[in-house]
């Protein structure tokens, strides 16, 4: 066992007669003070929690004059549990009941040998595990989602209300936006972290600005790990969203009027594939792709006709709803048959790609673009991987082609979420994704849904909803929306509802599987959902599906 003491003047004496007696049991670390005078009890309080969050220490203690100060310091700590004991009945229910992990005490108001009872006390004693403790300690926890923005509640009370109101959301609705995550807050620390206070135009070692060190360090960190994690030869993590990180490809590669063969927005293409209404419609000459009409799936035989035919000077793949796997081998042939640059938009399947739950694009495609908060679950950002002989003229698309200043806040959270992705934690993670979605998507189908091409290979599903039960994507999100069940009206292939109505929702399960849901869970909400849609205008069926869906988020809170 580990301990990390500390204490301010007020408690240096208690502490060192301590110190003895813990050894007997631990291996004991003292952080300070050294009892040479006044001191501030919050920077020992510090030290000692940053080793128990960290995990460098089993337990910590602490001692200033009453125990007030160092207990309430410590508890702005996430994962410490710090109580202050005055009795040996204390110790015990702390750690029984409570689980701490830092016992304080006040050097003013217990004496030295009653120290040391109350001590052996409190490591002798453990936890319980009972359920109602395990409950309301995750409630501690909780309290913790709330309290990371509480300087908002004074400074600026209607954005706090906003957040507030998100926070509600997320606490009692079952989110199956297929773009969408549920971020950790390792990932939200970083991203509301200092970084964003620095001006960083260049790229590491090589900026406009001085006082760089600490953003070039983060930025450093995230192009390491990018490129360890798809193994890319370079990455460029700066681009702001990606859409950007596709313009960046477009700029650093092509000409204005030059070809882009991609596929059409309306068959499940997205938008910065050549929409005519986004630049990249407005700028290059695009050649739409679209899926087989009987299938719904992707037909390489037909790709590779028209790419010969059309001779684009990129061919785009990828997707934003395309429920089936893409075979990256197969483009490969086609660019090269074609002559052409192969770029893949993997900004929906990065997550799969790098939990291997879905074949990786990289050692394929001439660039790989991609968002950081899909399925991939970081912070809403995009980033671009390329083969090195493009390094240069990427880098130098983003900047100072497109962007300024980077989002350095975002960079060190795109780090944060590359390092999770190779921690044992997200072992199995990306599969459970995918099954969670083959258990839902079945569940509905089962239900006499038409699902578009017949299943899904990946983290989302199309459900027909206009030739299955008479109404529009828009109608069917609205009515699972007031269910308390979040998805999008999305097109269909050969959709004959306007983009504004659709035949069609999608539905997507990676913010279901973070929380921690499972096959059954999911095929439950796949249960909802046709219960909900089966009778849209069945009011009652809306509310018995929102208490149900509000009952199982509880269980699965946010992190
Ligand atoms: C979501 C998405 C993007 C772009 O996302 P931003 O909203 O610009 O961050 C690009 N490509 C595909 C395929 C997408 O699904």
């Amino acid at each position: 066992m580990k301990i990390s003491i500390g204490s301010d003047h007020g408690g240096f004496a208690l502490k060192e007669s301590l110190k003895p007696v813990l050894r007997g049991v631990a291996q004991v670390d003292d952080k300070g003070c050294d009892g040479s005078g006044p001191c501030d009890y919050p920077d020992f309080a510090a030290a000692v929690c940053e080793d128990v969050a960290e995990g460098a220490a089993d337990f910590g203690v602490l001692v200033c004059t009453t125990g007030e100060g160092m207990t309430m310091s410590a508890n702005r700590f996430d994962g410490v549990r710090a109580a202050l004991c005055r009795t040996v009945a204390d110790a015990k229910m702390a750690r029984s009941h409570n689980n701490a992990n830092v016992l304080v005490f006040g050097g003013g108001a217990t004496a030295p040998a009653e120290a040391a009872e109350i001590a052996a006390a409190f490591f002798a004693e453990p936890f319980s595990g009972d359920e109602r403790h395990v409950r309301r300690i995750a409630k501690i926890d909780r309290a913790r989602r709330l309290a990371e923005f509480s300087a908002l509640a004074s400074a600026d009370p209607e954005v706090h209300a906003a957040i507030l109101a998100q926070v509600r959301q997320e606490d009692t609705e079952i989110n199956l936006i297929a773009s969408e995550n549920t971020s950790s807050r390792a990932v939200r620390e970083a991203a509301g972290s200092v970084l964003m206070n620095k001006y960083a135009e260049g790229y590491p070692a090589h900026r406009w600005y001085s006082g760089c060190g600490p953003v070039d360090a983060a930025e450093e960190l995230a192009r390491k790990r990018a490129c360890e994690l798809f193994g890319a030869e370079h990455a460029n993590v700066q681009p702001h969203c990606g859409s950007a990180a596709n313009m960046a490809v477009y700029f650093a590669t092509i000409k204005p009027g030059d070809t882009i063969m991609s596929m059409s927005l309306d068959q499940g293409g997205h938008l910065s594939h050549g929409s005519p209404v986004n630049f990249s419609g407005k700028i290059y000459n695009i050649v739409p792709y679209t899926v087989d009409k009987d299938t719904e799936m992707l037909d390489y035989d037909a790709i590779e006709r028209q790419a010969l035919e059309t001779k684009p000077k990129i061919l785009l793949a990828g997707a934003s709803a395309y429920p089936r796997a893409i075979d990256f081998r197969r483009i490969r042939e086609i660019c090269d048959k074609a002559g052409c640059l192969m770029v893949v938009d993997m900004a929906h399947i990065a997550g799969l790609v790098a939990g291997g739950a879905h074949e990786s694009p990289v050692p394929y495609a001439d660039f790989t673009t991609t968002t950081t908060h899909k399925t991939l679950g970081g912070p809403r950002g995009g980033m671009v991987l390329c083969k090195e002989k493009w390094a240069k003229a990427l880098d130098s698309a983003v900047f100072p082609g497109m962007q300024g200043g980077p989002l350095e806040n975002i960079i060190a959270a795109k780090a944060v979420c590359f390092r999770e992705w190779m921690s044992p934690a997200k072992k199995g993670y990306a599969q459970k994704i995918v099954s969670n979605c083959k258990a839902m998507c079945k569940a509905v189908q089962d239900r006499g849904y038409r699902i578009v091409s017949g299943g899904t290979d990946n983290h989302l599903f199309l459900v027909d909803v206009k030739s299955s039960r008479g109404i529009t994507g828009k109608e069917a999100a609205a009515a699972l929306d007031a269910a308390g069940i979040v998805v999008n009206k999305n097109t269909i292939p050969y959709d004959t509802e306007s983009p504004f109505r659709t035949s069609g929702i999608r539905v997507g399960t990676a913010s279901v599987t973070t929380r921690g849901m499972g096959e059954a869970e999911c095929a439950a909400i796949g249960g909802w959902i046709a219960d909900v849609l089966d009778d849209i205008s069945d009011t009652s069926v809306a509310a018995r599906v929102k208490a149900q869906a509000a009952a199982l988020v509880a269980g699965f809170p946010v992190p």
